[in-house]
């Protein structure tokens, strides 16, 4: 029996099935029952598929019609009042999707990931009780099929760690009532076979815990593992290191733990404690949550060094953490680059990475086949360091020369200059990009993109919309306008195109939440801009205007946040390269007469570390490397960035250090609140604090953006402030749009009239 393990596998499909069962069965054109065959023939093709792979240990409960977390919900009956009278699978997707009448409930980003799970909402009068229905189900389901699983479950503190408390209580005072079901469930378990293994997945553990919650663990899993001597419990934790929840872990019964040695190379430091007191380890060693292939070389070196301290008998070879982050088969993927296709491995393939590596670790007999693999593995990995299309060697020696870059001028200095230069008002109203996507600018987009229409027929239909964009806002009244975006399907992927060293696969979905998925862009190479990537739309939209039109550009850290980045290099390279790209864009458009320019960092907090102790290493790097792509900038060009956050009071001074002119950013729905953080550092910088929430189609009236403007004045001076929506209207209708806009227009002239008087 080769010894291996794996933590989860990826649900949606090969063709997203699960999406298409789920989205048919919502709009009422199939039933539930419809939805569990879609499910059930999903589960059973994995497991086979995982079988034949020869993994040894092999997940059940890691399947979901929505989310785990939501799934915990369920089996703990954690159910919020709002839908008790909701049952069944209505029950189900209500807490997912909310009612007619009831707000689902939050759903928020797991951990660094872009999963997203449904957070569990706890009151004082949470009615636990154990509905084991699904664990049970689908441990029978796979056994009738001849598979034995390894059963998956949320770990207690992981789940109460991520749950909010409605009444504001300790989330912990709950431990012993899921416990106590728990133990429950287990008992229930124990009589389904001999020898089960059950996976409690604790991530939780992988952040800076205090130790009232570290010592909540020792109880806990004491108490779980004497529950039945047939049952061996294993602790997974993922993303990071464990250290200080793995020694804890060590004084108790548990029989493995499962850690990540991609992302929590720490992990190394317990060896020694791991060996004294012989657990088994399963040892995350291929990257679970990023698509590029193994060098084998290497992870052997890896598991060498696990070895001298774990016993082979001890030692299970696995993922990083599930294969729920990558996405299906890469078998799929034709028009991928025949060289860039090697490099990569989705869930399918690291089955047999898995495989492969299990065999070479315990140095069992290669078969033909696959020594001819493995010595294809060690060609691949060798070329990945030469090849010309990855390794950029003129780009590198100029990122070598790049002495610390910053733009010219001090903000004092910038802001006079460019005051005189724009001379906007106070209060001066603009947007954050993007305009409502019509069915007609998809259409053509998708058109071109089948080359079903010219370029030229194409840019037409481009133009026409952005010369519409402007001469609307135009008419309503706006200061600062911007060409709309018709060109971007999607913010990153509109530059990854554009950019050497990015490469787009046509199926490789990762979920997202619940029936979303995304397919977010590999990131295989050296990136550099071969030409221009917007000057053209900026210029002429500027072209059809006397107004101020703002260029519009993603920025690096965002860029890189959102797609799958290469692992031969560290992230912070990329990031650098990607900003270089960017500078010389910036340049472009200033020298085409666009002098104000947007670099939107969406997805700057998103790539923060778990571990407090990395933030500073991340803040430098992702700091200079948006510092680097505005660098080019002169004094009398502005340089604004967006933010889709409201809480800025962990990551202000890094915010202020980016030193763009204006920042734009989310903060409509605390009314003032959180905006004090910007006074309270004396931020000196120029801020537009969105002033409506663009996510829902409500049109805000005149009078609510009034208000809404002078609680902001309360905080900052009108010379600071900018007035503007608090994110892109692209989701948004037309006539929602105009309508909230007229308002938000009119709204400033009502403030600036007041401030006269
Ligand atoms: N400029 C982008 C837009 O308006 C910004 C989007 C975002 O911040 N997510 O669509
Ligand atoms: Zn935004």
């Amino acid at each position: 029996m080769s010894k291996n393990y794996l933590i989860g596998f990826p649900r949606i499909g090969e063709n997203r099935e699960l999406k298409r069962a789920l989205e048919s069965y919502w709009a009422n054109e199939t039933t539930y029952n419809d939805v569990l065959e879609a499910a059930s023939s999903l589960k059973e093709k994995h497991w086979k598929e995982q079988n034949a792979a020869g993994i040894c240990y092999i997940p059940s409960n890691d399947f979901s019609l929505y989310d785990n977390i939501l799934d915990t919900s369920i089996l703990l009956n954690v159910i919020p009042k709002r839908f008790e009278n909701l049952e069944n699978e209505e029950l189900y997707f209500a807490l997912a999707r909310g009612t007619k009448e009831e707000q689902a409930c939050e759903m928020t980003k797991w951990f660094n990931t872009n999963y997203h799970y449904i957070v569990p909402e706890l009151s004082k009068d949470t009615n636990f009780k154990l509905n084991s229905k699904k664990v049970v189900d689908e441990f029978k389901e796979a056994k009738a099929l001849g598979i034995k699983t390894k059963i998956n479950l949320t770990g207690i503190i992981t789940y109460l760690g991520l749950s909010k408390s409605v009444d504001n209580e300790d989330v912990y005072l709950n431990v012993n009532k899921v416990l106590d079901l728990y133990v429950e469930l287990l008992k229930e378990l124990d009589t389904l076979d001999d020898n089960l293994v059950i996976q409690f997945d604790e991530p939780l553990f992988v952040k800076d815990l205090d130790s009232k919650v570290l010592s909540l663990i020792k109880p806990i899993y004491d108490t779980l593992s004497k529950v039945s001597k047939n049952i061996k419990i294993v602790v997974s934790t993922y993303f990071e290191h464990s250290n200080e929840a793995s020694k804890i872990l060590l004084t108790t019964p548990v029989w493995a733990l499962s850690l990540d040695f991609i992302y929590g190379l720490n992990n190394l430091d317990i060896l020694q404690e791991l060996k004294d007191s012989n657990k088994v380890v399963i040892a995350g060693v291929i990257d679970g949550r990023n698509v590029f292939k193994s060098d084998f070389n290497e992870k052997i070196k890896l598991l060498n060094t696990i070895k001298t301290y774990i016993k082979e008998e001890n030692l299970l070879i696995s993922t990083s953490c599930s294969l729920l982050h990558v996405p299906y088969t890469l078998e799929v993927e034709d028009k991928l680059n025949i060289e860039v296709k090697e490099c990569l491995s989705f869930a399918r393939e690291k089955l047999n990475e898995i495989r492969l590596l299990s065999i070479l670790c315990f140095n069992k007999r290669l078969n033909q086949k696959d020594q001819e693999e493995i010595i294809k593995n060690k060609k691949i990995s060798e070329n990945r360091k030469k090849s010309s299309q990855i390794n950029n060697l003129k780009l590198q020696k100029e990122l070598n020369s790049l002495s610390l870059v910053e733009r010219v001028g001090a903000y004092e200095e910038r802001i006079k200059v460019q005051k005189a230069f724009f001379k906007y008002d106070d209060l001066a109203t603009t947007t954050i990009g993007s305009f409502p996507q019509t069915k007609e600018v998809r259409a053509s987009r998708l058109a071109y993109k089948r080359k079903e229409i010219s370029k030229e027929e194409y840019e037409n239909d481009m133009k026409q919309y952005i010369k519409d964009c402007i001469s609307f806002q135009e008419e309503v009244g706006l200061e600062v306008l911007v060409h709309g975006e018709p060109e971007r399907n999607d913010m990153v992927e509109y530059f990854g195109e554009q950019l050497e060293g990015f490469a787009f696969s046509q199926y490789a979905w990762v979920q997202s939440y619940g029936s979303r998925c995304v397919k977010p862009p590999l990131i295989y190479g050296d990136v550099s801009r071969p030409k221009a990537m917007t000057v053209s739309w900026s210029t002429y939209a500027q072209e059809q205007t006397k107004k101020i039109v703002k260029g519009m550009l993603t920025g690096p850290v965002t860029i890189l946040n959102w797609s799958f980045v290469r692992d031969d290099i560290p992230r912070s390279e990329v990031s650098k390269q990607i900003a270089l790209a960017l500078s010389y864009e910036v340049d472009d458009l200033q020298k085409a007469g666009i002098k104000m320019i947007q670099v939107d960092e969406a997805a700057f907090k998103e790539g923060y570390p778990l571990r407090v102790k990395n933030i500073k290493e991340y803040e430098s790097w992702a700091l200079k490397s948006f510092k680097l792509s505005v660098s080019k900038a002169h004094k009398d060009t502005q340089i604004h960035t967006h933010m889709c956050y409201s809480q800025f009071n962990d990551i202000i001074t890094t915010i202020e250090e980016m030193d763009a002119d204006v920042i734009t950013i989310e903060t409509s729905r605390s009314g003032n609140k959180l905006l004090q953080i910007f006074k309270e550092v004396g931020y000196k910088q120029e801020v537009g604090p969105g002033v409506y929430d663009i996510h829902s189609p409500r049109v805000p009236s005149v009078e609510e953006i009034v208000k809404q403007i002078n609680l902001l004045k309360e905080v900052l001076p009108v010379t600071q402030l900018w007035i503007n929506p608090d994110c892109g209207l692209k989701t948004r209708k037309w006539k929602e749009v105009k309508e909230s806009l007229k308002n938000l227009v009119e709204a400033v002239s009502i403030v600036r009239a007041q401030k006269s008087a």
